[in-house]
């Protein structure tokens, strides 16, 4: 089971994507909370991520390929994964379709977890003020929004013309976005794609 869970900034991709691993037994990998556990390394890479992550920008294409490429060939991996936050850009999805066709593996859905913009941005800012992340400012939501749009936002147009896109409206309690999101993908392998039932 190879899956991707996209959505903007708030849309709690994070929260649905641990949910999503369980029941389907992969691991959830997120490349941010990979960078934000760089945090307090003294090196100069993790310095630079800090800031950039900071500021509600993207982490280069480089740096952001070469650790998921890293973590996929991790032993945990082998039976599939969800990727949370990665592909974030056009490059990214094509460094992905190479590591996928090397290793004779494919996407099988892409989870699109959408929500408005009005409520993104109060979500953040509880989320700012509670659970302390230093990109949940203002500023660094403003920013992270508008590189979402010019950067990230294209890539469901990718995937859906690809037919692997499965769009869930993420509003409403975390539970029934749950609830919603196994349902479509369920309605997806019904349908007679290659995805097939969850491990429990
Ligand atoms: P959110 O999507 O809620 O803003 P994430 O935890 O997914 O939060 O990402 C936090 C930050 O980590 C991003 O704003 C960015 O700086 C960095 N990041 C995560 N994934 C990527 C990626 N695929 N490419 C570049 N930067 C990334």
């Amino acid at each position: 089971m190879h899956l991707l869970i996209m959505g903007p900034p708030g849309a709690g991709k994070g929260t649905q994507a641990g949910r999503i691993g369980a029941h389907f037994a992969v691991p959830a990998i997120s490349t941010g909370d990979m960078f934000r556990a760089m945090r307090g390394l003294d090196t100069p890479l993790a310095k630079q991520v800090q800031e950039i992550m900071a500021a509600g920008a993207y982490v280069p294409n480089e740096v952001t390929n070469q650790v998921v490429t890293e973590r996929l060939l991790s032993d945990d991996c082998a039976k599939g994964f969800l990727l949370d936050g990665y592909p974030r850009t056009l490059q990214q999805v094509d460094y992905l379709d190479g590591v996928l066709d090397e290793g004779g593996r494919a996407i099988d859905a892409v989870i699109s977890l959408a929500v408005n913009s009005d409520e993104l941005v109060s979500r953040l800012i509880k989320r700012g003020s509670s659970a302390g992340r230093e990109d949940d400012t203002p500023e660094a939501i403003r920013t992270r929004q508008q590189v979402y749009v010019d950067q990230t936002a294209p890539l469901l147009e990718v995937y859906r013309d690809r037919g692997l896109l499965v769009e869930v409206d993420g509003l409403g309690e975390v539970d029934e976005v749950t609830e919603r999101l196994f349902a479509a993908l369920d309605q997806r392998a019904g349908s007679g794609s290659a995805l097939v039932g969850g491990a429990s």
